[in-house]
């Protein structure tokens, strides 16, 4: 993540809607990737929905998700048709909102999604929403029978499909997060982590890849044409080989070769956005683009190290509890190519 700023000088938060030093409304820009300070209507007491302004004139408004339910900060350009933002036209289902608690929830994905959404436009990587191109992305934020008596009869899992991940709701509440981390003996549960492991499968989808990737995939992550289902069964019945740490970054991702594939992903983008942030605070030398992938690795092993220590040092559990082996590390390299291959138009 860039450090972003208020037009006073302040810095603020990716997700910050003003700014704490001059209260100035902000809202983000997704096309220069930068906050700006706006004044709406007659003054900053304008109503939300209203034509808005930068001190130079440029004309945006707020997101209707933020004029409607107060769970975004992105800014749609004046000239739109549209009444979204660029991020919120990628939902297709979102959390009901007359049901309690679903307004924190909503802001917990959207927050998530932003976040991802930004290093993937970082990357330089093909995001289009899938009410756009039939291969483009959706995303569904579902409830269940686990969080609504309403829904009783009902079980969505989080999980990807057909151009569409899924996120069930219940994941952006942190007491359920918690005790879904300590059933399945997971040592990181977030709802960013989820969603990066989910655009993993998107992507590895959208990319078509050919023969040879294929063949470069099965190397490295098996036959991704095992059996689904039995593979996932066995995974939860028996859990992980006794030997997983030797071969792969997380238990869940010696349950299926997709599933080593998406968990790598959700790593790179990990390591990435983790990278530029630590360079755009000067807390390392060179951000992710300025490094070739042995070098991130390299890099990436040394701040992780130090920003566990530090949580540490404030009584936090490990940032980062993985262990990048040399394994993990030929999986990463792959990683990188297929964004390589991916930024470059089909
Ligand atoms: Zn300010
Ligand atoms: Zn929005
Ligand atoms: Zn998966």
């Amino acid at each position: 993540m860039k450090r972003l700023f208020c037009r006073c000088g302040n810095q603020v938060f990716f997700d910050s809607q003003q700014c704490l030093h001059c209260g100035a409304r902000l809202g983000f820009d997704s096309d220069q990737l930068i906050m700006r300070a706006l004044t709406c209507g007659d003054g900053d007491s304008g109503r939300l929905g209203e034509h808005c302004e930068t001190v130079d004139g440029e004309p945006f408004r707020h997101c209707g998700n933020r004029v409607d339910f107060d769970v975004c900060n992105w800014l749609v350009p004046q000239h739109s048709d549209q009444r979204l933002c660029f991020a919120c036209q990628f939902n297709r289902t979102v959390p009901n909102q007359s049901l309690p608690g679903n307004q924190q929830r909503w802001r917990v994905l959207e927050e998530g999604k932003k976040r991802l959404f930004f290093t993937l436009m970082r990357l330089g990587l093909p995001l289009v929403s899938g009410w756009r191109d039939p291969g483009g992305l959706l995303l569904d934020f579902v409830e269940d029978g686990r969080s609504r008596e309403e829904y009783a009869e009902t079980f969505a899992s989080t999980g990807y499909l057909g151009g569409v991940i899924t996120i069930n709701t219940l994941e952006a509440d942190s007491v359920a997060r918690a005790a879904a981390r300590e059933q399945l003996n997971e040592r990181y549960r977030t709802v960013l982590g989820h969603l990066r492991h989910e655009s993993g499968h998107y992507y590895w989808a959208h990319l078509n890849p050919d023969a040879a990737l294929r063949s470069e995939f099965t190397d490295l992550f098996g036959d991704e044409r095992e059996d689904y289902a039995s593979a996932l069964s066995r995974h939860y019945a028996q859990g992980p080989p006794p030997n997983w740490r030797e071969r792969y970054i997380s238990a869940y991702a010696s349950a299926h070769p997709s599933e080593d594939w998406a968990e790598t992903w959700g790593h790179y983008l990990h390591i990435y956005d983790a990278l530029e942030t630590a360079a755009a605070h000067d807390v390392i030398p060179w951000g992710p683009d300025a490094l070739d992938m042995d070098g991130r690795i390299a890099q990436w092993r040394e701040l992780s190290l130090a920003l566990n220590e530090l949580n540490r040092s404030v009584g936090h559990g490990d940032a980062y509890p993985f262990v990048i082996n040399s394994e993990v590390e030929r999986k990463l390299a792959f990683a990188d190519r297929v964004i390589a291959r991916l930024q470059t138009p089909q």
